[in-house]
């Protein structure tokens, strides 16, 4: 089976991680600020803070950001749950606002619409999360220009956009958002095997964040009341959480940075391959956003509905049945029963559900070789004739 996505690891991957594993630290030790420092002056950001997951990293960015009870919280459907649970963490209440039909990221006119709404209802969020689909940026220019206007934060959650940039800077140096989130799960774009970062300019995040990873525990006096006791001394000061990235991923993380942007140059090369054969293809190729190159964590293709052509089921069952791993991404968080149980139902964004009545995800990850997508494509041609 072609898998949808797949990690890259060399070498020097191996070798970078059995050298942490004879050294003093397998966690806590120098290897993770010094991935902190890699990732934060590649993408542009001041701070970073890595954690054992983009789940854990959303949840410390919305508490970082005074995210609680009673607070409103919006973000799109289409997306992993994790980009929604992180409020539900806080004791927040979830809202969502449905896609560009062009982009499948969260719509700015429709954002712009809710917002204008919510003023007149009272009912502001305080936090939004834009979610860089596929690794392709949202609108942020004008998402953060809202978030001045409205008096919102905003959260990129960046899992699938590391190395991709908008408006010529790296996603991640926070230029339009408070905090921006990485996700190094394997089938993203660097790998830790599980792991997360959240960069951010505001020293007081990154202070509050780093807290809160690790217990709500500091051994800074200048942070403790009255003072110190001694070496052995730390205070708990919050209700934090055990959040830490070990060195051994932190040393993984380092070694396949050096690969970041050739990695996003290969995605490209293949999704540009994609779209020429699939031309003359009923399907829809993703379009490219103006002022955006995307990190293409995911190519999706839209199956056009119709009565004579087979639908998306159809085509997706046929190609796992020819051994390519296709996969779709997202179900709409709406619709997921833990949702409906909150009052959210089918037919609340009509828009984020066309599309994923059409989706799949096909197989994109750099060592996809030519070969491997030319059987996608002859499969892909196959599962379409009806
Ligand atoms: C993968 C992913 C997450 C969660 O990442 P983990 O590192 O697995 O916790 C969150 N949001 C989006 C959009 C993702 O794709």
């Amino acid at each position: 089976m072609i898998p949808y996505g797949r990690q890259d690891i060399t070498q020097a991957d191996v070798d970078a991680v059995v050298a942490v594993l004879q050294s003093d630290f397998l966690t806590q030790g120098p290897a993770v600020p010094r991935f902190e420092r890699i990732v934060a002056d590649h993408v542009g950001a001041q701070h970073a803070v890595a954690m054992n997951s983009a789940t854990s990293a959303l949840h410390l960015a919305c508490l970082a950001l005074g995210l609680g009870a009673g607070d409103l919280f919006w973000t799109t459907p289409v997306t992993f749950v994790a980009s929604a649970n992180c409020a539900l963490y806080c004791g927040a209440t979830v809202d969502f606002v449905d896609i560009d039909p062009a982009t499948y990221n969260l719509s700015v006119p429709a954002l712009a619409d809710k917002l204008a709404q919510a003023e007149a209802a009272g009912r502001l969020p305080k936090i939004v999360v834009p979610v860089h689909l596929c690794g392709q940026s949202c609108d942020m220019a004008a998402i953060g220009a809202l978030a001045r206007r409205y008096g919102f934060k905003v959260i990129e959650d960046a899992s699938h956009a590391i190395g991709g940039r908008y408006r010529g800077t790296y996603i991640g140096d926070c230029s339009h958002s408070d905090i921006t989130i990485f996700s190094f799960h394997p089938v993203k774009i660097v790998t830790t095997a599980e792991g997360g970062m959240a960069l951010t300019n505001d020293p007081a995040l990154a202070a509050r964040m780093a807290l809160l990873r690790s217990h709500g525990i500091t051994r800074d006096p200048a942070q403790m009341e009255g003072g110190s006791e001694g070496d052995w001394y730390y205070q708990q000061v919050e209700l934090g959480y055990n959040y830490r990235m070990t060195d051994l991923q932190a040393a993984l993380g380092a070694s396949q940075m050096t690969r970041l942007d050739p990695y996003v140059a290969r995605r490209h090369a293949i999704a540009e391959r994609y779209d020429a054969l699939l031309a003359d293809l009923p399907v829809t190729t993703p379009a490219r956003a103006a002022d955006a190159y995307s990190a293409f964590h995911l190519y999706v293709i839209r199956v056009l509905e119709s009565d004579t052509a087979p639908s998306r089921q159809t085509v997706f069952a046929r190609l796992r049945t020819a051994g390519v791993g296709v996969n779709v991404h997202y179900i709409p968080v709406h619709t997921q029963p833990f949702y409906r149980a909150l009052g959210f139902s089918v037919g609340d964004y009509p828009e984020a559900e066309r599309y994923y009545a059409e989706a799949i995800s096909l197989p994109m990850y750099p060592t996809l070789t030519e070969q491997q997508q030319d059987t996608v494509i002859a499969a892909l041609q196959r599962a379409l004739t009806p």
